[in-house]
């Protein structure tokens, strides 16, 4: 009998628990020899949520639930489950169902024949803005590109990982995580399964562009230094070019004098120097603010209930099942 764990992080979604628990309880029953679990984190939500879980946890010995001391975001949300979790898969999915729980029994399925990591794979964006999907374009091109790993494209948490990806993933402590690189970081077999992502059921999304943009910068910067080289290099190039530039400034001045000329030319080099150095001072300061939230060593997630149980400290949780 295959134990699969199915972990929800919930920020503020008491309006579609139950309807989740619901839906996905269909499809836990249908697959043969397999026996499902819930495990709901709920992300320091301001709503009923916490409230809508106790009941659920109470009601059905299939669910638990893990209740952060405050909202910590989705990716710690997910490690908090990742670190208790004990079955011999875990599933990772949405609370709002834009993740369709029909996909759990081919996800088993493409387990059973050996993969480690089952990822659904986002079909269609055109349910999305332009500039939504203009953006996630450009991003995963460029990502691709300058990564030192394979990033996977249009693929997101919705996933089902075998128990040693979950232990490597249990390695990786980083504060600022961006999941989606550490799951490519970690490897094993992969199998990509296509889907089309649902409507959300109930509630609001959680994600604007300002947050996606940080999305992203965060993104590039824990993926790879190569904006540090790209840099280096822009600074070689405009160097070399100042130089020529120079010596074409002085021949001329020498050749044919040179009354006060030259005001704009002067003033675009400048800006543009200016320009240059600005980026380039960005590009480190986003590595520097890393260094910075990393070297405080502060622990990703702090916990405030499990399963009923007040937690005094988060090394206190032996299990998240007890009764
Ligand atoms: N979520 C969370 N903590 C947060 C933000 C979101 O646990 O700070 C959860 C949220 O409850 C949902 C999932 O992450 O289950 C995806 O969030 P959302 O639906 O807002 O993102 P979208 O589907 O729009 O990308
Ligand atoms: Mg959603």
């Amino acid at each position: 009998m295959d134990q699969i764990d199915i972990i929800v992080p919930c920020f503020n979604e008491e309006n579609v628990l139950e309807l989740f628990y619901e839906k996905v309880k269909k499809y836990m029953t249908d697959i043969p020899d397999c026996s499902m679990r819930c495990v709901f984190v709920n992300d320091g939500s301001s709503d009923g949520t916490l409230e809508k879980m106790r009941e659920l946890a109470k009601a059905n010995a299939d669910v638990t639930y893990i209740s952060l001391s405050r909202n910590f975001g989705k990716e710690a949300a997910m490690m908090a489950a990742l670190d208790y979790v004990d079955g011999d898969a875990v599933v990772i999915m949405d609370a709002d169902l834009q993740h369709p729980p029909d996909l759990l029994p081919e996800m088993v399925d493409w387990w059973r024949h050996g993969y480690d990591d089952v990822c659904g794979k986002r079909t269609g964006r055109e349910d999305e803005s332009w500039l939504k999907r203009t953006g996630a374009d450009v991003f995963y091109r460029f990502v691709q590109r300058i990564s030192d790993y394979p990033v996977q494209r249009d693929v997101g948490d919705f996933r089902l990982l075998d128990r040693r990806c979950v232990m490597a993933l249990r390695l990786l402590r980083e504060n600022q995580r961006f999941t989606k690189g550490l799951f490519s970081w970690v490897g094993f077999r992969k199998k990509e399964i296509p889907f089309q992502v649902r409507e959300r059921a109930a509630g609001s999304t959680k994600w604007n562009y300002f947050s996606l943009i940080g999305f992203a910068i965060r993104g590039m910067t824990s993926f790879t230094t190569l904006p540090l080289r790209f840099i280096s290099l822009l600074g070689v190039a405009v160097s070399i070019s100042s130089i020529l530039y120079m010596v074409f400034v002085l021949t001329v001045a020498l050749l044919y004098g040179d009354p006060v000329a030259g005001y704009p030319t002067l003033m675009t080099v400048m800006l543009f120097l200016g320009g240059i150095q600005l980026l380039t001072l960005g590009i480190i300061g986003e590595y520097v603010g890393q260094i910075f939230n990393e070297s405080k060593r502060r622990p990703i997630y702090l916990i405030d209930e499990v399963n009923g149980e007040r937690v005094a400290c988060v090394g206190d949780v032996k299990s998240i099942w007890r009764k």
